[in-house]
């Protein structure tokens, strides 16, 4: 085992410290290195500049050394090395390949439309994006989505930007957090007049993570200014937010209003067969040939994010180079037990774990839900075999079974009329929400 190569060992520990730090956090920090050597207990990772050697040294070193151990079993010394060649070496020939554009507007290369999977969770929100970037300002103005974190908001936003772009159309993406802070600086420096400017004279405006003004007044009016010349002009505006306007705390009423304006859509937490498309995708994006039962396993773990699910099929294609073993059902249940482990105990959803939220939520026996006869609950009984359908790899035969020997076919149009509605039903579409929740909860 002495030899493993570093480069190996270190994208092992990288699958699991996406996992472990936040997003923003992994790509400032982590992104960009590389393992260039292990000899004795010195592991040598390198970094492009002293400044994320220092950074990591002083704040990641336990971290980094832990997970190390936990993959090589020994114990480890991690030394930071500055090495300004590594970059291209690790990228490949991606990095050189691609536009400038792309890297001097700082959109993520890889989060276009043709790269985001759609499934039932995200549909709705996958159009209004698509529909925006063809569109800018004749269609949903504003488009707010929200969704909780790593489900794709931060992707779609840059795949409106990638597609308007190649339309010749003036965008310009930022946090909200780069826009406070920009305003801050133009405040102080009385460049009021430039940041305005800046603004205003784009014909698509996108905005990440918007509640992060929640609270600040100023930037809030700011904003409020920006929002109505652009609107005004019918130039486009679109945001991401971890939640609704109407949910947004400390927002000033006349800026919670016009985010209502346009169109409000949610991103839920992704279903099974979602998660599954999610793994076929990315595994083959890295030349990876997963068989499908390892991908069903990894689909089943994954369940509260996309970016964790990420994490896992990064670790379990990290295991299988690292042994030079094929990523089996077996290597991948092993490469992710310490993982699982952070994860509450139960985290394998059964049908019988979906009848009992989906009967709790409908206040029905489980009895009562599997029964022939109640015509009453078949709008329950239907959510249940749409859920276990989304969230289990049941087939429509096995789901039958359970809800009291069905045939496949009811089963399967059953799955089909809860499908249709949920869009169309917001009181349909938050009950199912609230029973997932509760599902991945468990
Ligand atoms: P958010 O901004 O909602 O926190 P991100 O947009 O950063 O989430 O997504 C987290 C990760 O998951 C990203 O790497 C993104 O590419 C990936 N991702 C999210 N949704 C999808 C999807 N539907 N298809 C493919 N990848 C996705
Ligand atoms: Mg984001």
């Amino acid at each position: 085992m002495t030899s493993r190569p570093a480069r190996q060992v270190w994208e092992a520990a990288l699958g699991e410290l996406q996992v472990q730090v936040s997003k923003p956090n992994y790509q400032t920090w982590f992104e960009k290195s590389l393992g260039l050597s292990y000899q004795g207990n010195q592991f040598v990772i390198g970094v492009p500049n002293t400044f994320i050697a220092e950074y990591l040294d002083r704040n990641q070193r336990s971290l980094i050394e832990k997970t190390l151990i936990g993959i090589t079993g020994r114990d480890v010394n991690v030394v930071f090395h500055v090495d300004t060649n590594h970059q291209n070496s690790f990228n490949g020939g991606d990095v050189r390949g691609k536009t400038s554009l792309a890297s001097t507007l700082r959109f993520n290369s890889k989060y276009t439309f043709d790269s985001f999977i759609v499934g039932d969770c995200n549909r709705f929100a996958h159009n209004a994006a698509l529909e925006v970037a063809q569109n800018p300002g004749h269609s949903y103005n504003p488009l707010f989505i929200c969704g909780g974190v790593g489900l794709g908001k931060t992707h779609l936003l840059h795949a409106i930007a990638h597609l308007a772009l190649a339309n010749n159309i003036k965008v310009l993406y930022v946090s909200a957090e780069q826009f406070t802070n920009e305003f801050i600086i133009a405040v102080r420096d009385r460049k009021t007049e430039e940041f305005r400017n800046k603004y205003r004279t784009v014909n698509l405006l996108l905005v990440d993570d918007i509640h992060f003004i929640s609270g600040k007044e100023q930037t809030q009016e700011s904003f409020f200014h920006t929002f109505n010349e652009l609107h005004n002009s019918n130039h486009q505006i679109a945001v991401t937010s971890d939640c609704p306007p109407k949910s947004m705390p400390l927002l000033e009423d006349r800026l919670r209003s016009r985010l209502e304006w346009g169109l409000v859509v949610n991103i839920q937490p992704p279903d099974f067969q979602t998660r599954l498309d999610i793994v076929q995708a990315k595994s083959q994006q890295q030349g990876m040939q997963i068989p499908l039962k390892t991908m069903e396993l990894i689909a089943q773990r994954g369940q509260r994010n996309i970016r964790e699910l990420e994490g896992y099929i990064n670790r379990v294609a990290a295991f299988a180079k690292l042994t030079r073993a094929l990523p089996t059902p077996e290597l991948a249940l092993q490469s992710l037990q310490d993982i699982a482990s952070k994860v509450p105990q139960n985290a394998a959803i059964t049908p019988t774990v979906v009848m009992e939220i989906v009967a709790q939520s409908f206040q029905l026996t489980l009895e009562n839900l599997k029964s022939r006869r109640r015509k009453e609950t078949t709008l329950a009984r239907q959510v249940a075999m749409y859920l276990i359908r989304q969230e289990t790899n049941c087939s429509l035969a096995q789901i039958g079974q359970e809800l009291g020997g069905r045939e496949p076919i009811t089963v399967s149009s059953a799955c089909k009329t809860i499908a249709d509605n949920v869009n169309s039903d917001p009181g349909l579409r938050q009950r199912i929400l609230n029973i997932q929740q509760k599902l991945y909860a468990k």
